[in-house]
């Protein structure tokens, strides 16, 4: 299984990304995550990147798009994988194609979560206060959605037309979510 799951910051994408990794046996790799983990290990790469997602914008294509690929090249994507939080932006998406047809690979569902613009902002601020995430204050939020909203759109467009979009109200408890989405990918791959 060759998965994406895409959200808004705040659309609860980590907690049923992992959900969905555990259930068909894929690791879930977040491009958020491994960011994270450099800059809190001060790597060059960290240091580097660290400036533009504290202030709530993209990390260029060519450096989000290396790590990418050395990440799916590891042994235990042989089987699948889940992205969560990559491809962001059309580059990024044409980017992937062309890595997955060149090694004859494709895409089986790519998983949208749907959350009211409201209800995110709410989200976020809980969050922030929860896990002190330096990326989480009110104007970093806004911009976040922003950049999210007006990149996004192209992607999921492009999705749609190859059949591949599972779109999943992510309105509800995380349980409630979770079964909604599992049984909107399975339909999925079981109609493919
Ligand atoms: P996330 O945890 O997925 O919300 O990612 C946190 C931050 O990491 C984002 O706000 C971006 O600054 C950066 N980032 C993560 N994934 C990508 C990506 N695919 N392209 C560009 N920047 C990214």
């Amino acid at each position: 299984m060759r998965l994406l799951i895409m959200g808004a910051p705040g659309a609860g994408k980590g907690t049923q990304a992992t959900a969905l990794a555990e259930r068909y046996g894929v690791p879930a790799i977040s491009t958020g995550d491994i960011f994270r983990h450099h800059i809190r290990n001060q790597t060059p790469l960290g240091i580097k990147v660290k400036a533009l997602i504290d202030a709530g914008e993209y990390v260029p294509d060519d450096v989000t798009e290396e790590i990418v690929a050395s990440r799916l090249a590891e042994d235990d994507c042989a089987g699948g994988f889940l992205l969560d939080g990559f491809p962001r932006t059309m580059h990024q998406v044409h980017f992937l194609d062309r890595y997955l047809a060149d090694r004859g690979q494709s895409l089986d569902a790519v998983v949208s979560l749907h959350v009211e613009p409201d209800a995110l902002v709410e989200r976020l601020l809980t969050r922030a206060a929860l896990e002190g995430r330096a990326d989480d204050n009110a104007d970093t939020i806004r911009r976040r959605m922003e950049v999210y909203a007006g990149q996004t759109a192209p992607l999921i467009f492009h999705y749609e037309s190859k059949g591949l979009l599972v779109d999943v109200e992510g309105t509800g408890s995380v349980e409630d979510v979770r079964e909604r989405m599992f049984d909107m990918v399975d339909a999925h791959v079981r109609e493919r």
